[in-house]
């Protein structure tokens, strides 16, 4: 058995610490050889600490270098800057990795959809730099820098080759916005050059989202800016079935943050209805990035095997099951 790893759990906000409860029911029962550190993150934490992001959270996650982590708040309009920003940031948590797959047994318009949206997770429209010019008029900087362009487009291509994928498709909109948008296209051209062996294209943001709707099964890798990477993930989600679903991965040169695609989901929060699949799945990301394989393997098979059995479904994907019906199934698979 391995060694036993400390892992700092993040509860979150919303539905977080429902999917953050029953993924550690499913790691625990998995014998897992993981050890949990508890620390918080999110709007909810605002009252007690003063802060979204108290820094001891993100002291835990330097020390343990991983992180499983729940969806946190972010508010609309003034307010504290976002938790996962500032995690992201801190951490330097530059890139952001979610495989989107279909998963046999849920019934979506495609079968075969099998693409990593690798998401820049540093800088852009995100880098929160904005003002009001005078009234009624504001302006939001949009940074991009050859750095990061480079440095993401680098791990889209090495991602691709480790998992031994075909293409990277760099997104885009440099039509457009021909300084940001075209730095970062260059960047990606620059980098494509040193793999030859995988094969490298660019298509503009918007005719993806409609060719991601008709065919996405001509997508493998797609590397892009920040906000272009937070609208296709959802998109991406929709393809195979929702947000219930799509794990994630945020990577940095010395930690790295596990947490599902989807946000707080405050229409079922508290009620036990949030569907864990996501997050579970994040947590096998995890283990495999531990070089966890064989438990991560148990756990990603115990999923798919209630997913291809039918019986037991979560109200987004149609069903009526309860979480703890679906973490109790996933349990009762694990071989
Ligand atoms: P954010 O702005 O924080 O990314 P969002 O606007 O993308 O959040 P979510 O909180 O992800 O919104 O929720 C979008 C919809 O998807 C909601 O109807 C929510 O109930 C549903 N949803 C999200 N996650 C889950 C889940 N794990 N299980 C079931 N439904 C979910």
């Amino acid at each position: 058995m391995s060694e036993m790893r400390k892992v700092t759990l993040i509860n979150g906000d919303g539905i977080g610490p429902e999917v953050v409860n029953a993924t550690r029911q499913v790691l625990e029962a998995a014998k897992c050889p993981l050890e949990f550190e508890y620390q918080d993150a999110g709007a909810e934490q605002m009252n007690r600490h003063g802060t979204n992001l108290p820094p001891s959270t993100v002291e835990s996650v330097l020390r343990n270098g991983v992180a499983l982590k729940g969806p946190t708040a972010t508010g609309i309009g003034v307010g504290p800057q976002s938790a996962n920003v500032a995690l992201r940031k801190q951490l330097e948590l530059y890139a952001s990795v979610r495989p989107v797959k279909s998963i046999p047994g849920v019934k979506t318009r495609y079968d075969n959809i099998d693409l990593v949206v690798v998401r820049e997770n540093t800088e852009d429209l995100y880098a929160g730099i904005e003002h009001i010019v005078v009234p009624g008029v504001v302006e939001s900087l949009k940074i991009i820098t050859e750095k990061a362009s480079t440095r993401i487009c680098r791990y889209a291509f090495e991602h691709a080759r480790a998992q031994k994928r075909k293409k990277v498709s760099a997104v885009h909109k440099a039509n457009i916005m021909k300084l940001s948008d075209g730095l970062f296209l260059d960047c990606f051209r620059k980098v494509a050059r040193e793999y030859s062996d995988i094969q490298s294209e660019d298509v503009i943001v918007d005719n993806l989202c409609m060719q991601l709707v008709k065919n996405p099964e001509k997508y493998d890798v797609l590397v892009m800016e920040n906000l272009y990477g937070d609208i296709v993930s959802d998109l991406c989600a929709g393809l195979v079935g929702g947000l219930g679903l799509v794990p994630g991965a945020n990577i940095g040169t010395s930690s790295a943050v596990f947490e599902a695609v989807h946000g707080t989901a405050p229409d079922i929060a508290g009620k036990g209805l949030a569907n864990p699949t996501a997050l579970l799945l994040s947590a096998v990301m995890m283990l495999q990035w531990l070089k966890e394989d064989v438990a991560a393997a148990r756990i990603e098979k115990a999923v798919l095997k209630v997913y291809a059995e039918g019986k037991v479904r979560t109200g987004d994907l149609g069903g009526s099951a309860r979480m703890k019906d679906f973490t109790q199934a996933v349990i009762a698979h694990l071989a």
